[in-house]
């Protein structure tokens, strides 16, 4: 008897563990497909100037498509992407397509500044700056219509290395964002120590802002910070009419956020925001 009850007990925990493990393999079978037939999707969501709501610009955030319409969004697979090793041939697929829009837009005589999200291990490879220079190289796209978002978790590895990549990056002409500000093991001697030129507020700050003084505190003490430092401050995750006034109260430079335009499909972008031809 307490034997049957016992591999009953031991089949129900292995059912559940066999589902998480189908589940992760399907999705690296997916990532790895993805990535060898070039398919990767790239959406773009656009940043707004507070001042004149004009769009300087778009955030790259990846997802993969599948044949039945199906979109699986970015933290379904870049914790798996860093862990099998995969991000190095993903980070290149998405600047290499995130380069070429810019491209596509400098074509139409409009400039357009496109953010990458890098992950830490990319920029813990040596050769990552020098992988950068021929992308841009090879699309024919100016460094400056480029800018990198690393996290600060990314900036913890290897101190010395991290900052020769990002002083080697920001030589080339590319602008470097602090993503995710404020969430991680967050040393204020980062912002001293590496070439950084734009902060990003997180989501987590800007949703509470308005219903906690505390969130709304932090919010104001980064955006004092950021001002006094020289950054350019993005707000990300605005979504609502009362974020963007709190936030241009405040003195931010650049926002995005579904209150603004949630991210979209490259093509639909470009149709809306930057191909001229008329629509017939
Ligand atoms: P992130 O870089 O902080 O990107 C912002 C995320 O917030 C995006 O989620 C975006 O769709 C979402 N967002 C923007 N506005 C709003 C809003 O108003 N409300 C809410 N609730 N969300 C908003 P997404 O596209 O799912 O990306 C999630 C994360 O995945 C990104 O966070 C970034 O860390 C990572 N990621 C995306 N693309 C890439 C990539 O190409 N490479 C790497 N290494 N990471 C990427
Ligand atoms: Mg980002
Ligand atoms: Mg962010
Ligand atoms: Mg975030």
């Amino acid at each position: 008897r307490s034997k049957s009850k016992g591999k009953d007990t031991f089949s129900f925990f292995s059912k559940d563990l066999q589902h998480a493990m189908h589940h992760r393999v399907e999705m690296e079978i997916k990532l790895r497909q993805a990535i060898e037939n070039n398919s990767l999707a790239i959406y773009l969501q656009p940043k707004y100037d507070f001042n004149n709501k004009e769009i300087t610009g778009a955030e790259s955030l990846v997802r993969i498509v599948e044949e039945n319409g199906n979109v699986i969004g970015p933290d379904e697979f870049i914790p798996l992407a860093e862990e099998t090793g995969l991000i190095h041939q993903l980070g290149r697929q998405v600047l290499q397509k995130s380069c070429e829009f810019i491209a596509r837009c400098n074509n139409e005589h409009q400039d357009v500044k496109v953010a990458v999200n890098v992950a830490a291990k990319q920029l813990a490879n040596p050769g990552f700056a020098d992988e950068v220079a021929e992308i841009i190289r090879s699309t024919g796209i100016e460094a400056s219509s480029l800018e990198l978002e690393v996290t600060e978790s990314a900036l913890m590895h290897d101190f010395e290395q991290t900052r020769d990549i990002l002083i080697a990056l920001t030589s080339l002409g590319i602008t470097i964002a602090l993503d995710d500000f404020g969430t991680g093991y967050s040393s204020l001697s980062y912002l001293r120590q590496f070439p950084l030129h734009v902060l990003k507020i997180d989501r987590s700050f800007v949703i509470d802002m308005d219903k906690e003084q505390q969130a709304h505190d932090i919010v104001t003490a980064i955006v004092h910070l950021a001002l006094s430092l020289g950054l350019t401050i993005v707000a990300e995750g605005i979504e609502t009419q009362s974020h963007f006034n709190s936030l241009k109260a405040l003195g931010c430079h650049l926002g995005q956020g579904y209150f603004m335009c949630r991210p979209l499909a490259m093509n639909d972008f470009f149709i809306q925001f930057i191909s001229n031809e008329e629509v017939v």
